[in-house]
Order: C-alpha cells, then sequence, then structure tokens
C-alpha cells in the first residue's frame, strides 16, 4: 500500500471512530477494501505467530554465540504494522520480537518498499517499536532489488544481520542475512 493511499485509510478510519454515525456500513467501510483469498484476522495473527514463534530462541541462541553488532530486520507493511487489518496498529507478535531484540542488544532495523522514512518512523514510533534504523526503497527501483541493496548498505555499516522478518517473496530476495522468518501474504495478496 503506497503511504498516499495509507494516509486516506488512516484519515477513514479517524473519521468512522470521531463521527457518530451509525450505519451498518460504517465500521467495514473504515477499512481497507476486503481482498479475495485473505482470511479473518484471527486466522492471519494464528499464522503470524507460528512464523515468528522460533523467532526469539533463534534470536537468543544466536545472542548466546556471540557477535558484533546484531540486527534484526523487519518489513513494515502487514509484518510490523497491521496494515491491512489495522492499519498503523503494531503487529503484536512482530513487536514482541522486536523488543526482545531491543531489549538484549540487538539493533532492530527496517526495510521497506515505501519510499518515506520520515512518516514510516513516526508510525513505527507510535506503534511502540524501538526503531533503530528505516531504510527505503528508490524511485524507479523494484522492491526485491531495493530491500537487497538496504540490506547490503546495513551490512557495510556495520550490522550483522542475523534475522530477516517479512512477509512478501521480495523480503527475502539476495543475501545479506542469516535466517528468514516468512510471514505469510497468501498468494501475494498482502503487501
Ligand atoms: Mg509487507
Amino acid at each position: 500500500m503506497s503511504v498516499r493511499k495509507f494516509r486516506i485509510a488512516a484519515l477513514a478510519a479517524l473519521a468512522a471512530a470521531v463521527l457518530p454515525i451509525a450505519s451498518p456500513g460504517t465500521a467495514a467501510s473504515a477499512q481497507a477494501a476486503p481482498l479475495r483469498g485473505v482470511p479473518s484476522y484471527q486466522t492471519w495473527q494464528d499464522d503470524v505467530k507460528k512464523a515468528v514463534g522460533p523467532a526469539i530462541p533463534w534470536l537468543s541462541d544466536r545472542v548466546g554465540q556471540g557477535g558484533r553488532n546484531l540486527a534484526i530486520v523487519l518489513d513494515i507493511d502487514n509484518t510490523a504494522l497491521e496494515t491491512y487489518y489495522h492499519p498503523g496498529q503494531a503487529d503484536k507478535p512482530v513487536r514482541d520480537v522486536a523488543r526482545w531484540a531491543h531489549d538484549h542488544g540487538v539493533s532492530v532495523l527496517f526495510v521497506t518498499a515505501r519510499t518515506s522514512s520520515s512518516s514510516a518512523e513516526r508510525q513505527l514510533a507510535d506503534a511502540g517499536y524501538p526503531v533503530d534504523a528505516v531504510c527505503t526503497r528508490d524511485h524507479g527501483e523494484s522492491k526485491g532489488d531495493g530491500k537487497e541493496r538496504c540490506r547490503q548498505e546495513l551490512t557495510e555499516d556495520g550490522y550483522t544481520i542475523t534475522a530477516n522478518i517479512g512477509n512478501r517473496s521480495t523480503d527475502f530476495e539476495g543475501g545479506s542475512y542469516e535466517k528468514a522468518f516468512k510471514l505469510p501474504d497468501y498468494d501475494g495478496q498482502l503487501s
């Protein structure tokens, strides 16, 4: 979802919250239009928990092995934030991983196909994330290429990216990370 669409969705949600217009369609219309093949929020959360459940044990082992400037990389939309289900809200199982990392000296880096870092940083902070860096896609760059470049640059900056958490195949193309944790995108439906 583009930042502009995201803002429109957020404004619609705000309007629905402050305007007491009681019509059956109000709550549903405040969210993005339903996508075919995308399950209920609860099913998505169950799938997210399955995907990131092994992340803290992995990080715990990895921290125990030692290493300099350990870091995790998180995708933003439909990974760190519940962009489709609840725009701007934290995806809590992922935030738990980020907070564990932060509390144990592991940097929390965000790599996104968005092209604006300032609004992303504000949304992530509002959602309660520790944020050590946000790397965005350049205009004209493909999503996969932009994310690969970001991880390469972060590695050149001295980080060792041990866990890479995302929900699209483009979050994992290229290297510069040790282990992937793949959340569902339901055949490319969730950005
Ligand atoms: Mg995503």
